[in-house]
């Protein structure tokens, strides 16, 4: 099969490795070309100077880049895929993006005779690098069945949720789960330093019983130790919390608590950690503001 594979940052570039050791021909395309010039070396294949030219020879175009307006200007801008795509071709984009830009950008593709899956992946970088990444998917049905053993190259879990959007309204349960686990999870730590604890051992004997989760088991180490220069960026998950609520302003779901926390993330950024680790919220009970 020909794939393009467009946005090689800190999650595309080791899921497109995934694809490329599958004997498929991949065409890689990154707006920084000295990414992609590093990713041809690693993995051999090919690279393209722009996203149209990508997508020419594709039956299936990756895409995994920041939000909704990058998504636009990788598909819609000049060069852009929708000028290279073939009818019959299928976009699955990776992004964290709304549902509704999702659905936005399917019939515009739709058109064109270009099937779409939303398909927001959670599991982080380490997630990636192992291709053990949990996708949730909107699409239609037999397009899914066409584009799920590429899926699996690089995801554990792979679920079609429904229609486009539901891939993207899925991942927005997983962030506002995310936000509030993570806070609970800075609160415990200081409150264990705070309280004279021995905070390793605390968080040891925690992590083994009803209170532990993935971020508590892989980040209360690296917190332990003031560590957030790795990770998912607080600027990202402002991001993916602006989506939420603003979806939730349409739906009328109540969420309170993370609304506060994306209030925290925004003191993160002033303190300018905004491309430091979502753990990093314990830096801000440790300095708490003014
Ligand atoms: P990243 O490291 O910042 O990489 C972003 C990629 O998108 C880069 O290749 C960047 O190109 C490209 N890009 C951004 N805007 C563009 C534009 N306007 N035109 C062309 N290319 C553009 O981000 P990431 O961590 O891989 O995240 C990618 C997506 O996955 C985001 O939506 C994020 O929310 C989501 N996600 C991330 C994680 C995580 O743990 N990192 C986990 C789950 C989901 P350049 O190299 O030129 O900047």
């Amino acid at each position: 099969m020909n794939i393009a594979f467009i946005g090689l940052g800190t999650m595309g570039y080791p899921m497109a490795g995934h694809l490329a050791q599958q004997g498929h021909t991949v065409t890689v395309y990154n707006r920084t070309m000295s990414k992609a010039e590093q990713w041809v070396k690693d993995n051999g294949h090919q690279l393209a100077s722009t996203p149209q030219a990508a997508a020419e020879q594709a039956d299936i175009v990756f895409t995994c880049v920041g939000n909704d307006n990058d998504l636009r200007a990788v598909l819609l801008g000049e060069n852009g895929l929708i000028h290279g795509l073939k009818k019959g071709a299928v976009l699955v984009d990776h992004s964290t993006v709304s549902a509704e830009v999702s659905r936005e950008l399917a019939i515009l593709l739709a058109k064109k005779g270009v099937d779409f899956v939303d398909a927001p992946v959670s599991g982080g970088q380490q997630g990636a690098q192992k291709g053990q990444l949990s996708i949730m998917c909107g699409a239609d049905t037999t397009v899914f069945t066409r584009v799920e053993p590429l899926l699996a190259t690089y995801g554990k879990t792979i679920t079609l949720m429904g229609d486009i959007g539901s891939g993207q309204l899925t991942k927005m349960v997983n962030q506002i789960c995310f936000a509030g686990l993570i806070q609970a999870l800075a609160e415990g730590i200081n409150f264990a330093q705070k309280s004279g604890l021995n905070a390793e051992k605390a968080l040891n004997v925690v992590s083994h019983g009803a209170a532990s989760s993935w971020q508590m088991v892989n980040r209360y180490p690296t917190m332990l130790q003031n560590e957030y220069n790795h990770g998912f960026a607080v600027d990202w998950m402002r991001k993916d919390l602006a989506i939420c609520l603003a979806e939730a302003a349409k739906n009328g779901a109540q969420l309170p608590v993370t609304e506060l926390v994306n209030q925290f993330y925004a003191d993160i950024q002033a303190l300018g950690g905004g491309r430091w680790d979502t753990s990093s919220l314990l830096v801000r009970l440790q300095n708490p503001p003014e």
